[in-house]
């Protein structure tokens, strides 16, 4: 256990496993040796395309954030942990110090440290460093693979009940049936969501949203031949809101729309689905600009508003609710790969099926000499 290796992305379409030297910590940061790591679109994002807005690629960097371990070595003035605690690592260390880190909305500190987001390493190693206040230690029903996914759950726990401010018995629909999007319905459900409605345009996602959290599916109409985006979406939500029985207001109306899409239309319908008052959430990370119909933003006072990754307690909800049985991630984990797989880990969820046909939802990468089949 003297080495290090690592998943390394040197630049566009190349990776390479590096050997690196096993992290030093401070005296508030533990060693994690690292077990179970989940692929997102942003680390499939990074190789193909090396860059995402502002962060770009430009010198070798470890991949991977969403990521559990086991305690291997605490700093002297570590209190919550010992060695061989299991960890749900959150992957983002803020400054602390300045007006956000303050006041409480830490996810929007300028100098955090976010694993694999460029300049920063990710989790893609046999050990990663972490502030100790970071790493959650996970309760004895819960897998190492579910300390993975904990990072997925809470941008959708944030959106959904931090941001969203979803209460008992009201509506949602969710534009985008990936993984973050099954998670905020996940998350809707578990919170006592009346109505969870899930849209897509790929008719197996939407099948696999109805077996696993959401109350109705929707598929949108094919946009006409010169037809503008914003005819579309209006088309689109008429339609929706015919076939689904969604009216403009009171209980038959939309309280809350999540976009895990990042699509433009997505984005348009929602503004016309969700009901006078609501509240529209923006997560899916797609075009950097759009169109949206703003009179109707303002005619019917929705609350628009962005959300970016976790901040305060989203990780103990998360942790709480799938300990609780409220929230199941197993069927969410379709592929499996050891350490020396990482390469085709990040092909399958690229080309989002196996060589078998079957769709990815969520691929997990074990740690150096951990077997994929052992959830640990
Ligand atoms: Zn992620
Ligand atoms: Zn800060």
């Amino acid at each position: 256990m003297s080495d290090n290796p690592a998943f390394v992305l040197r630049k566009i379409e190349d990776v390479a496993y590096e050997q690196r030297p096993i992290p030093e910590i401070k005296d508030d940061e533990v060693l994690v040796a690292v077990k179970k790591t989940g692929i997102c679109g942003s680390d499939v994002h990074y190789l193909v395309a090396g860059r995402i807005g502002q962060f770009v690629v430009e010198k070798p960097m470890i991949l991977g954030h969403e990521s559990a371990g086991i305690v291997t070595k605490i700093g002297p003035k570590v209190r919550n942990l010992k060695v061989g605690d299991r960890v749900a690592m959150e992957p983002g260390a803020t400054c602390r110090v300045c007006d956000d880190c303050k006041r409480g909305r830490y996810e929007l500190c300028p100098e955090i440290i976010f694993a694999a987001t460029p300049p920063y390493d990710g989790t893609l190693a046999r050990y990663y460093p972490i502030p100790a206040d970071l790493c959650y230690r996970l309760p004895d029903n819960l897998t190492l693979e579910d300390g993975a996914m904990m990072e997925p759950l809470s941008v959708a726990v944030h959106s959904v009940a931090n941001i969203g401010q979803l209460r008992a018995n009201q509506s949602v629909v969710v534009f985008g049936a990936g993984p973050v999007g099954l998670l905020c319905m996940a998350v809707a459900r578990a919170l006592g969501a009346s109505r969870i409605v899930a849209v897509d345009i790929v008719p197996s996602r939407l099948e696999f949203a109805r077996t696993y959290a959401a109350t109705e599916t929707y598929t949108p109409p094919k946009m006409e031949q010169g037809e503008t985006r914003l005819a579309y979406s209006e088309r689109n939500a008429k339609a929706m809101m015919q076939q689904l029985k969604i009216e403009e207001r009171g209980p038959a109306g939309i309280d809350l729309v999540v976009d895990a899409s990042g699509a433009e239309v997505s984005i348009q319908t929602g503004i016309h689905i969700a009901k006078h008052g609501g509240t529209f959430i923006q997560l899916g990370m797609g075009q950097a600009e759009v169109t949206i119909p703003v009179t109707t933003l303002l005619v019917k006072e929705i609350n628009f508003k962005g959300s970016f990754r976790y901040g305060p307690g989203d990780y103990q909800l998360a942790i709480a609710l799938v300990s609780q049985g409220k929230i199941d991630l197993k069927p969410l984990i379709t592929h499996r790969f050891s350490f020396d797989q990482a390469i085709q880990a990040f092909q399958t969820t690229r080309a989002g099926k196996s060589e078998d046909g079957k769709p990815v939802i969520k691929a997990v990468i074990s740690g150096p000499d951990v077997s994929p089949e052992d959830p640990l």
